[in-house]
């Protein structure tokens, strides 16, 4: 990754007896997972600010905990001079890159691109991804209205002793999408891997669905968590998909009958994509 040079000693600028608001949003129980105390999170907030430049006069600034690593400049102060910005609590492990990043948009009204990279980086690390707060997970009920995914679970998981040891899975069937306009693509399955879970499209609840085809698309899930996706930098060197890398294919390749499974979903997409 790359990022632009610092900016001059004569773009760093200390607010005058600078009054910055400061709130923390959310729940107790969200920032109890935060491995940062308040203390040192004011501290971290006091440094952002005291990086600010001349374009930038920020008010008040929040900090969030909410699962989105994100920041917002909110605009409506602006033309009084002064900004209130919103942000997630990861920003404040990078207080000069964060000031950098809002003082040019408090400059030019736009995050430079660099900021993208930022969030990406910070919501990559460890100790940000054990501090999000678990997705209101709908329930995941693995029972459906034709088809019960647990014993598909149950198959596929003992096709997989590399999963031995992982953390304890779940399944459950996603919500019904609202009718809309038709649909040209399905995500047939999909693996959230911070959270040990997987939801399956209700498109496959439905007996005119094979069960070994279900079955295949839960198996592929579950190889998700056997064979993790690779960093990017490994993956680009390896010239390996990031996902569906090598090891990963070889423990899909277990699944008995993929091949049917795949010519299946092939020949029924229109069915897949109607439901
Ligand atoms: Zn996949």
């Amino acid at each position: 990754m790359t990022l632009p040079a610092p900016h001059g000693q004569l773009d760093l600028w200390l607010p005058p007896d600078a009054e910055v608001s400061l709130r923390f949003l959310g729940r107790a129980p969200a920032w109890s997972r935060v491995p940062l105390d308040r203390v040192t999170l004011r501290q971290r907030a006091d440094e952002l600010v005291a990086f600010g430049s001349p374009a930038l006069r920020l008010r008040s600034l929040a900090i969030h905990v909410r699962r989105r690593v994100d920041v917002r400049l909110d605009p409506s102060g602006q033309h009084r001079g002064v900004s209130e910005a919103t942000m997630h609590w990861a920003l404040l492990l990078e207080p000069e890159r964060t000031a950098r990043a809002l003082a040019a948009a408090a400059a030019r009204s736009r995050f430079p691109p660099w900021t993208a990279e930022l969030l990406d980086e910070l919501a990559r690390r460890d100790d940000v991804r054990r501090s999000l707060p678990s997705r209101r997970l709908m329930r995941l009920a693995p029972q459906g209205r034709f088809t019960d995914l647990r014993p598909l679970f149950q198959e596929g998981i003992g096709l997989l002793p590399e999963l031995n040891g992982h953390s304890p899975l779940r399944i459950g069937w996603g919500r019904r999408p609202p009718a809309g306009p038709r649909r040209r693509a399905i995500r047939l399955g999909s693996a959230r891997l911070t959270e040990n879970s997987i939801v399956i499209h209700p498109a496959l609840d439905d007996p005119g669905v094979p069960l070994w085809v279900t079955g295949q698309v839960v198996f592929h899930e579950l190889c998700h968590f056997a064979a993790p996706p690779l960093d990017e930098v490994t993956a680009s060197v390896a010239g390996e998909h990031r996902l569906h890398h090598r090891a990963f294919r070889a423990l899909e390749e277990r699944y008995p009958r993929l091949d049917d499974a795949r010519r299946w979903i092939a020949d029924n997409l229109t069915f897949l994509l109607s439901r």
